[in-house]
């Protein structure tokens, strides 16, 4: 019985040690992963909440006395800006903690002023090398959107329809190229078309990020998160670039990187 216990803490460090290995020969250390590592990180983490495997590391006292005591541009590895709705809880879903994600949260995930500027915030000074703009599935403010532009919207609060304007374009694009889509049979279309159109706002408003994206130290991405399986879906990451290269040519885009 001894024996076989022995043989078997044998094979456990065995297989730790591989694993120790199999991370460090990953490239950069842990602090510091490239914006594909990143991807690789949070594909993993979804996976183990999709499995119900999750993990839920720093979450604990230990990781809150870091938290106060560190700085966060030192641990933070990605800027995620995604919708309000309670069935996106973005920490959860990725399966990771405290002072590992930076987080917009806004009904839409529209990119306006303030989210064009705490995704620079993340990016230019939280320094994480990734940027994922995080549609989902069912998302009510894209709804609301598409039932205005084909006639069956009602009134809504004073600060609703300027909220939602940004959506706007991404329905119409989702309705003219899918005219056979009636009513919210153009949902899925519109919610992916609303994630590109976040990552055209941001290009168009935030020089800073355009630069850090051609400069290679950021990567921007988009995903849908599948509120009924919990999976995110990554989209084609060629698109970012045909929508970086349309704003590169557009004479309305903002030009002054720093504020005056
Ligand atoms: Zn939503």
């Amino acid at each position: 019985m001894k024996k076989m216990m022995m043989k078997w803490s044998l094979a456990l460090m065995l297989v730790l040690a591989v694993a120790a290995l199999a991370w460090a020969s990953g490239g950069e250390s842990v602090a510091n992963p490239s914006p594909d590592q990143v991807i690789e990180m949070l594909s993993q983490g979804n996976a183990r909440f999709v499995a119900g495997q999750a993990t839920g590391s720093h979450r604990d006292a230990a990781r809150l006395r870091q938290a106060a005591a560190e700085n966060q541009g030192d641990h933070a590895y990605a800027t995620v800006i995604t919708c309000s709705d309670s069935r996106v809880p973005v920490e959860i879903l990725f399966d990771v903690g405290v002072m590992d994600i930076f987080v917009i949260r806004v009904a839409g995930n529209v990119v306006q002023t303030d989210e064009a500027g705490s995704i620079e915030y993340g990016l230019a000074h939280v320094k994480t090398p990734l940027l994922v703009v995080l549609g989902h599935t069912q998302c009510g403010a894209v709804m609301a959107v598409a039932n205005q532009l084909q006639g069956h919207g009602h009134a809504l609060e004073r600060n609703i329809p300027p909220l939602v304007a940004p959506i706007v374009p991404a329905v119409q694009r989702a309705m003219s190229a899918h005219p056979d889509q009636k009513g919210l049979a153009v949902l899925p279309a519109a919610i992916e078309e609303n994630v590109w159109q976040g990552i055209h706002d941001l290009f168009m408003r935030s020089p800073a990020s355009r630069d850090l994206v051609h400069g290679g130290k950021v990567k921007v991405v988009g995903a849908i998160y599948d509120v009924g399986s919990g999976e995110v879906h990554w989209l084609p990451q060629a698109k970012v670039a045909e929508i970086l290269a349309q704003v590169e040519r557009d004479p309305g885009r903002a030009m002054e990187a720093m504020a005056q």
